[in-house]
């Protein structure tokens, strides 16, 4: 039997999966993270998750964390819930220290993936993934493969203009998707309108649940933002699905139908007979990660 680790590195704590080359998990591990969370910790918490999970049948292992990362050459750039983490090389510290391939990738790369081998995407043709969550990624899925872009930075979806000059993005520049469509768009627009701080996604969709303005004004404009990223992305690549993933599909309910319904004006009538917009994120980061090592071992 072959088994592969993946290892999701998060914000709050780095998890990890020993499956088989079907994805049946067997075996699964953590370890903390946090903002004291310095470059030795991180390192020699990788390596213990190694330790513990890996046995004779360990082929590669696969890590997926929150970019911006350097995939080619393994290297953790930043991320800004681990503020200690810059520049870490640490594909090489395991290479070194389990003479193991390892692969890395970006956590909306790997969620792609993940949809794609086990999720709702199961060996779609044309997948993209959408993932909503603190920021908006994106991730595609063609043919089997996983684009990466020259250089492996594609599909940062999140940034595509929606409106030029307008709310003021992570990432510096104005009018991203991301500003108008993630949690943390919706709470840096909600606090500049009303210049109240509200603690979490979820407080913004109680707030629209109930009608509350300017939340579920600010909402639709969301809704109107992902819609026309979506309508970019059809007309473009012209994708089978767009599955959405991350925290924020919890509240589907609140958003998807008028975003599908939204999409559906938008874009060319033969696109509508069959583009699938649904909500996934039902695969775990870990198997995503899993997933990156059966794409580079078959
Ligand atoms: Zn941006």
């Amino acid at each position: 039997m072959k088994s592969y680790l993946g290892i999701d590195i998060g914000a709050g704590s780095i998890k990890a999966s020993l499956v088989d080359t079907q994805g049946t998990v067997f075996k699964s591990t953590s370890r903390a993270t946090g903002v004291e969370t310095d470059e030795k910790q991180f390192l020699d918490s990788l390596c213990d998750i190694v330790s513990e999970m890996k046995d004779d049948s360990l082929i590669a292992v696969g890590i997926g964390s929150p970019g911006p990362i350097d995939s080619e050459s393994g290297i953790l750039i930043e991320s800004a819930n681990l503020p200690l983490l810059k520049n870490v090389a640490l594909v090489d510290h395991l290479k070194k220290n389990f003479q193991i391939p390892v692969y890395y990738n970006n956590d909306a790369n790997l969620a792609a993936l993940g949809e794609y081998r086990f999720g709702l995407g199961k060996n779609s043709a044309n997948l993209v993934i959408l993932t909503l969550g603190t920021g908006l990624g994106g991730g595609w899925v063609y043919q089997g493969k996983l684009f990466n872009g020259y250089k492996g930075s594609g599909m940062e979806a999140g940034h595509v203009t929606y409106f030029p000059n307008g709310s003021l993005c992570g990432c510096g520049q104005r009018g991203c998707t991301e500003a108008y469509f993630s949690a943390s768009g919706f709470l840096h627009r909600y606090k500049e309108q009303t210049g109240h701080t509200l603690g979490s996604a979820e407080e913004f969709f109680d707030k629209s649940r109930k009608g509350e303005s300017p939340a579920s004004t600010l909402l639709n404009e969301g809704i109107e933002a992902l819609a026309q990223l979506c309508r970019t992305l059809i007309h473009t690549i012209n994708p089978e699905k767009i599955v959405f993933t991350g925290g924020l599909v919890k509240s589907w309910d609140l958003f998807g139908n008028p975003l599908r319904q939204r999409i559906q004006e938008i874009i060319f009538p033969i696109f509508r007979t069959y583009t699938q917009i649904l909500p996934g994120g039902n695969v775990s980061g870990a198997l995503g990660a899993a997933a990156l090592c059966m794409e580079n071992h078959e």
